[in-house]
């Protein structure tokens, strides 16, 4: 049994270039604009016409010539949203109009009606109005013909509005990814059941399913197997059979149950099996010939949740065709001393607050790689590059948003 791994150890932007390399959105699918929530759109969607179409006012008012010398008008009728007046108006006359209704023909302002007095039939301005005042003009929200959400656009609220605004209700969007999780340990036991002496729950299937989910991915195989060569490999192709994307935890390191690696040599490409990043440094990546992607994750839960956050959430997000992958990167001061690890990169969990003139960052406490606690709670993994002095308090340093702030 050596006592070196064989995996040459890869720096972290190298491990991510790979991985990138191979992920590619897995096909495009049409959904109802009501169940679009969070997919990504496959085309450019384009307004089909002019919005407003026809100059509309902004306030409850008269539609007015803003020309017309006159002050004193004579009321020739009432329009509401979504009517069309039927007589132009003229100098001397005006019509009281309601928010969002079409300016009746000859008009080209609108006064509010806090500014007019309306007596016997007659609206008195107090005010000489100017040329489209309250107005808005055709085609100032879009223009007809232009691009108003482009591929890869994540779909939210203010997206679901624009295709229902377009009357786009058949949604080209990718497809997600499915993905299978596998977790693996003989010691695991379900969630529901009590660990006999020295077994532990399986947490991480569930919460790598989460995260999976998260990344817009769709589980569509899950697991947990023992630590039993032939189990393992009748897991990791019945996974595989229905999934782009394997993803399994533990059973990646130099034990002698650990079969992941050799298992992925089988059916697979190993690309990387090492990486020189803290905490989960025997992350594996493989491809198979059908191009799936395989990451065999860590058991430790904070490593299996933190090389899914950094290395496999950026290939599911590319594979869900979003345009932007990676999470956004602040500088932050440390709140407190902080010993980086000696040769790896780490990846501290922390909290960012905002401190008047910048970010300060403290960790999460104990940031040991079976301590989930080290995650819950925290908004930020602080880049810390490895080295043997304590970096002081007031150290300016690189993170990740995790979440909004
Ligand atoms: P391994 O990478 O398989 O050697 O596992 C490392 C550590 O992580 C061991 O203490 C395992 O008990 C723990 N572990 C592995 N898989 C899981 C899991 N699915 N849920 C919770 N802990 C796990
Ligand atoms: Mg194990």
């Amino acid at each position: 049994m050596p006592r070196v791994s064989a995996y040459e150890m890869v720096e972290v932007r190298d491990a991510l270039r790979v991985i990138l390399e191979k992920a590619a959105p897995v096909g495009v699918e049409i959904v109802p604009l009501t169940g679009a929530r969070g997919r990504y759109l496959a085309e450019d969607v384009l307004a089909d016409a002019d919005l407003p179409g026809l100059p509309r006012s902004s306030v409850d008012g008269y539609a007015v010539i803003a020309s017309d010398a006159a002050t004193d008008l004579k009321v020739l009728g009432e329009l509401t949203a979504g009517r069309l007046g039927d007589a132009p108006v003229t100098p001397g006359t005006a019509v009281r109009i309601m928010t969002g209704g079409s300016l009746p023909e000859g008009t080209d302002a609108v006064v509010m009606f806090e500014d007019v007095e309306e007596v016997d039939g007659r609206a008195i301005l107090q005010h000489k109005p100017r040329t489209g005042e309250n107005v808005h003009p055709p085609g100032m929200d879009l223009t007809g013909g232009q691009t108003v959400l482009c591929r890869g656009r994540r779909i939210g609220p203010a997206e679901v509005g624009l295709l229902a605004t377009v009357g786009c209700v058949q949604v080209p969007v990718f497809r997600r990814p499915r993905v299978g999780v596998l977790a693996t340990g003989d010691e695991l036991v379900d969630p529901e059941q009590t660990p006999p002496p020295g077994g532990v729950r399986d947490s991480n299937r569930f919460a790598v399913m989460t995260a999976a989910q998260d990344a817009g991915a769709e589980v569509v195989y899950q697991a947990h197997a023992r630590d039993v060569e032939a189990i393992l490999e009748r897991s990791m192709r019945e996974a595989l059979a229905g999934a782009d994307v394997l993803i399994t935890s533990g059973g990646v390191s130099m034990g002698t149950r650990d079969l992941i690696k050799p298992l992925l040599e089988r059916m697979a490409t190993i690309q990387f099996g090492r990486v020189s990043f803290k905490p989960g440094k025997p992350l594996t990546f493989a491809t198979t010939a059908e191009g799936k992607l395989c990451f065999g994750l860590p058991g430790f839960p904070v490593s299996s949740l933190i090389t899914f956050e950094v290395f496999v959430r950026p290939a599911l997000l590319k594979m869900c065709g979003a345009e932007q992958w990676m999470r956004p990167r602040v500088e932050a001061i440390l709140g407190h001393d902080i010993r980086p690890d000696p040769v790896r990169p780490e990846y501290q969990r922390a909290t960012l607050t905002w401190d008047e003139h910048h970010f300060v960052a403290r960790t999460t406490g104990l940031q040991a790689s079976s301590r989930l606690m080290s995650i819950v709670g925290a908004n930020a993994l602080l880049e810390i590059h490895p080295g043997t002095e304590t970096l002081t308090k007031g150290t300016m340093v690189q993170a990740l948003l995790l979440a909004n702030l």
